[in-house]
């Protein structure tokens, strides 16, 4: 059986959101339009409390993008965003739902990020995604939304070391740094991974 993993299709990633993916709102329509060939429709929810470490704002000498180390993992900076019960967390008012059985939200701990839907980045948690796939009768995982280069790629490699056959829609995906995502594409595929 197959299901559909809709990865963070949320304002704040949309063209005009805080940390918005270039024509990243292009996407929704072909997701609306796929996600009748699914048996199965799963979404992720990125969505932080105010005070994240994963925010700039939250150290005073850094900046949007620097790098830190965060209880001995690298932790890139990035502007506010997804802050729980705002507007920008919310799915985008385009994405249809209707089909979506289940949302599995991420980083909602201070000090852990996520970009998996999986598991939080240093693997400390476990958002349950995978035995609620596996206990549906999911084999096999495709994996579309925002952005590519992150989420979907570290939700993608994770679906497949939990073992199931696992595939990103290059055209339901669009990445914050394109040359980024073709580096990470190449490993996934390496992995293991299929680009459909
Ligand atoms: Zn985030």
């Amino acid at each position: 059986m197959k299901a559909l993993i809709i990865v963070d299709v949320q304002n704040d990633f949309l063209p005009g959101g805080s940390l918005e993916v270039s024509r990243g709102d292009e996407i929704i329509p072909i997701i609306n339009h796929i996600q009748k060939d699914y048996n199965l429709v799963v979404a992720t929810q990125d969505w932080h409390p105010e005070n994240h470490k994963s925010f700039a704002s939250q150290h005073p000498d850094k900046l949007p993008f620097e790098q830190i180390d965060l209880d001995g993992l690298a932790q890139i900076l990035w502007p506010d965003h997804c802050i729980q019960g705002s507007y920008g967390a919310e799915f985008a008012d385009e994405l249809n739902t209707d089909r979506i059985e289940a949302i599995f939200r991420k980083g909602m701990e201070e000090r852990i990020d996520s970009y998996s839907g999986f598991f939080d980045n240093g693997k400390r948690k476990d958002t349950g995604l995978s035995g609620y796939l596996k206990a549906r009768g999911v084999t096999e995982v495709h994996v579309c939304g925002l952005a590519a280069d992150f989420c979907v790629y570290f939700t993608a490699l994770d679906a497949l070391t939990e073992g199931f056959k696992t595939s990103i829609i290059s055209k339901a995906t669009k990445a914050i740094d394109k040359g980024a995502f073709i580096e990470k594409k190449n490993n996934f595929i390496q992995n293991g991974g299929l680009l459909t």
